[in-house]
Formats: C-alpha cells, structure tokens, sequence
C-alpha cells in the first residue's frame, strides 16, 4: 500500500552532487560552482538589507530583479520571468506542457532533472542518442514529436554547445516548444537568445547559479514571448523568488563587469585543465562550459574517482550507460585544478 501516485512510486528521485558541510577541507570540484565569489555590490545589498522586505511578501515577479535583467539582455521586462534557480522554470515548463500521452524529448546523455520532472508528470518520455561527439540529433529530435523538446545548451555533462543554426531548424520544425537550457552558456562563445524574437515557441533559460557565483541564492529566469511565460506563470509558486534573491541578483545582474573578470578566468583555466589532462592521456570532450567530460585512457573511470574521494577532491561520476567510463569535473580555480591533475598523475602511476 502507497499513498502515492503511480508515477510517483515508480521514479526514482533526483541525487544532486555531494554538499560537504560548510568548512570541510575539501577540492570541490563536482557540481559546477564558480570557484570566485559573488560581485562585491550583491554582497552590499544583502549586508544592508531591510528586515522590512522580509516582513512582507516579495513582488511576484521579482520586478526589481526582472528589469535589471532585461536592461543587460536588452530585451523588454514582460520577456522575462525569475524563478527558484533555473530548475524552477523547468519544473513550470514540466508543470504546463507535459501529461500522459503528451510527449517531452531530449537528447540522452544531459541534465538528468529532465528526466525526473517528466516521470512526475506522468509524461511520455523520448530520449534521443547523442553520437560520441555529442552533436545535436537534428532530425531524430524534430521527429519525436515533443510537446516539450529540452536541449541544454552548453549540454551537461558534456559542455558541447549545440549550432544556433541547429537549434533555428529545430525550432522552425517543431510543432512544441523548444526550451534552450542555457545554464552554462556564459561560459561559451555564443548564445541562441535570439532565436526567441524570431520563433513563438522558443524560451530560453538562465540561470545566476553559475557565471555569477550565486548557486545558493537561487535565482535563474526564462527569456521568451509575453504569451508562452504567462502560460507558465499559471502553474509557478505565488512567490517563487524571495525579497533577498531579487535584490541582491539584480545587484549582480547590474555588475557585468565583476562576471565578464570570473567567466574569463575560468575559460583560460578550463584551457589549461583540458590542456593537463589530455597530457594525461584523458579523452577531453571541446567544452564550451565550466566543466570538462573526459575520459581515462585505460578506465577505471570509477576507482579514479574513488581515489580522488579519498585525497579530498570531489568530482562527477554518473553510474549510468554512456558515462559510466567517463568523469565529469567542474574547472576550478588553478590550485585545484593543479590538486586535482597531480593526484591523477600519482593514482595513474606516472
Ligand atoms: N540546467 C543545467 C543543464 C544544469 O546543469 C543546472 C545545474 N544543476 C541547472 C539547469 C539548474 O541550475 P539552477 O537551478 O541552479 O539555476
């Protein structure tokens, strides 16, 4: 006897990365984060805020936040819609789009939330194959039929960018929407944030957890048409952004400058990194993202990352078909990164 739905009973759940308590000595390297801190102006609103703006209820749309927001991307307030971290905007997506017999698709291996927040809604589920290279299966997902087509773009784990010209053709031949997951793409060369104007059923999705080095303040937002975000903001929590995550991320919004330093520092670690472990002898997928997929030249991609367990240093290992042989590993500031290439060196007995 269960007092759950059957989707429910039959899913399993989302396993976020390992969170060692504040304090433990630890090379962290395995969800992501930025390893500089928040801009200097965030950290001022949040010091000086007003226990009055936690006595009352925020604004439902993080206004202050929102118009910051829309003032760097150059686009109109009612285009953007803040939630709980990007996550909540994929929850919103989820929420209105999917249901039994209504199809979600995305190209398999990526952001396993996906998958989670399809299986709660009882959705049809389709996973496409990325080849080795990770380059987007076009046709195979424009076929599938979504409702929802997902495509995180720098792909996680991967860091693979996918072509604006792709994900155009792919908007163009949908009859769903399309949701870019742009978590990473501060890290990459290019964004697909156009392609909003130009197509109905196209949103974008961004997140402050990353590039701005705020992941525990959670704050990310969707950029698309008026209409396809008041579908969404139907289904969203009445308050999903709290009085503090829309003042100080529309401090960090404001504060280009601070990210554009730390993104730039990441992209020439993370050169180095790829650089360091391909003298390894590591496969190292192109990575437009702040992370690097790679794989071992002689796998034991598990007793690796066991190993780096034991010395400290955290990264990804994904128990799973396709990436059971691999590692994912976030680019971190240069001694870690250095921590990380020399305990390898040591464990691969060079
Ligand atoms: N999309 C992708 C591809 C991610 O890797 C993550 C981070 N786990 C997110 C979205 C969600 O990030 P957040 O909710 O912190 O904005």
């Amino acid at each position: 006897m269960s007092y759950f739905r059957k989707a429910i009973n039959a899913m399993t759940a989302y396993v976020p990365g390992e969170q060692p308590a504040p304090g433990t000595k630890v090379v962290k390297l395995n969800t992501n984060e930025n390893p500089y801190p928040p801009s200097p102006a965030a950290m001022e609103v949040l010091r000086g805020f007003d226990g009055d703006l936690l006595r009352r209820y925020p604004h439902p749309y993080a206004e202050a936040f929102r118009a910051a927001a829309a003032e760097v991307l150059g686009v109109d307030s009612t285009w953007i819609l803040p939630g709980n971290g990007s996550d909540d905007l994929l929850t919103m997506l989820l929420r209105s789009l999917a249901e039994p017999g209504r199809r979600v698709v995305y190209p398999m291996p990526t952001y396993v939330l996906y998958r989670t927040l399809a299986q709660i809604q009882d959705a049809e589920v389709v996973e496409v194959p990325f080849d080795d290279d990770y380059s987007l299966p076009v046709d195979a997902l424009a076929d599938a039929g979504g409702a929802l087509t997902l495509v995180a773009s720098p792909n996680s784990p991967s860091g693979t960018p996918a072509p604006n010209a792709q994900l155009a053709e792919l908007a163009e031949r949908l009859g769903g929407v399309l949701a870019i997951d742009e978590a990473y793409v501060d890290f990459a060369d290019e964004t697909a944030l156009d392609l909003v104007r130009r197509f109905d059923n196209v949103i974008v999705l961004r997140t402050l957890s990353k590039s701005y080095s705020l992941a525990g303040l959670r704050l990310g937002f969707g950029v698309g048409n008026p209409a396809l975000l008041d579908g969404l903001a139907k289904v969203k929590d009445s308050y999903n952004v709290s009085a503090l995550a829309c003042a100080v991320g529309a401090a960090a919004m404001r504060d280009q400058e601070h990210k554009d330093a730390n993104i730039a520092r990441v992209r020439a670690s993370r050169a180095r990194l790829a650089g360091d472990l391909t003298a390894l002898g590591f496969t190292v997928w192109p990575s437009q993202a702040n992370f690097l997929l790679v794989r071992p030249p002689a796998g034991g991609a598990q007793a690796l990352y066991e190993g780096l367990k034991a010395r400290g240093i955290l990264v990804r290992y994904f128990k799973q078909p396709r990436l059971d042989d691999t590692l994912r590993i976030t680019v971190g500031a240069d001694d870690h990164n250095a921590a990380l290439v020399g305990a390898l060196r040591e464990m691969m007995g060079d």
